[in-house]
């Protein structure tokens, strides 16, 4: 199928990471939900794209050597027409050069804004030599690093671990919605990590994967990027 497809031309090639926009086929394939994204490889091609897509957009670098898009000023959110995608486009893949000029730069990936007031957390595993894939589940984005609110559990996840989990982070009176606010898609959140248990099972060529953020809000949960290795 596709995503043996893809992880297999990547062992081919040598490379220990799965290029993010072969990622998502991977996600496609585990029927995952994913904001609308395009590869464009021109300015005209980003136009294109957004005007298919809708405005407000989001521009990404795309390049098999940076997977850490933001450290090279490779995302700009919110952009709100084609003059705007037009600039992105230009200042995102020449700074991106600049900063790496040892990177093969693609061009960029375009996709659709999360709704307003989405918020980011973080599913992804991490395979240990002994106990096999550990599910991680936490609240995404720029608290990460600064509040480390993760939980764990070991892989298969059956759907009372997705929903326990969910509920052992700190963070998790954050996601129910404070002061009236609409608490998020829980449900959407669980299908996510069952299907990350699943995948971590069903490719031990996997070694580690991380989807953050995953953008969610009251009705849904959509993966926004994707960092898949080998090794
Ligand atoms: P990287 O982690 O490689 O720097 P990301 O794709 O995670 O790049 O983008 C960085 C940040 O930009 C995200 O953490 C999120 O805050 C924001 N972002 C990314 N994609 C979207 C999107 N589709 N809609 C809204 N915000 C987004
Ligand atoms: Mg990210």
């Amino acid at each position: 199928d596709r995503a043996a497809a893809v992880i297999s031309g990547t062992i081919a090639r040598g490379a220990d990471e799965i290029v993010e926009f072969q990622a998502q086929e991977i996600l496609q394939a585990y029927n995952l939900p994913v904001p609308r994204t395009g590869l464009a490889r021109t300015s005209d091609d980003a136009v294109t794209f957004a005007e298919d897509i809708g405005y407000p957009v989001v521009l990404k670098i795309a390049s098999p050597q940076i997977s850490h898009k933001s450290d090279v000023g490779g995302v700009k959110v919110g952009l709100k027409d084609a003059d705007a995608v037009r600039d992105a486009f230009m200042d995102i893949t020449s700074r991106a050069q600049r900063m790496r000029p040892e990177a093969m730069i693609t061009g960029c990936l375009v996709q659709e804004m999360a709704p307003k007031g989405a918020k980011e957390i973080i599913i992804g595993f991490k395979r240990d030599d002994q106990f096999g894939p550990l599910i991680m589940f936490g609240l995404g984005g720029i608290y990460v690093e600064v509040l480390k609110d993760i939980a764990f559990r070991l892989a298969p996840l059956s759907r009372e671990d997705a929903h326990n989990i969910i509920r052992e982070i700190r963070s998790y009176m954050l996601l129910k919605g404070v002061r009236g606010e609409r608490s998020v898609d829980f449900a959407a959140i669980e299908n996510i990590l069952l299907i990350m248990s699943r995948l971590s099972l069903d490719f031990p060529e996997i070694y580690e994967a991380e989807f953050n953020p995953v953008l969610v809000n009251k009705d849904k949960a959509v993966v926004a990027d994707v960092r898949i290795s080998l090794h």
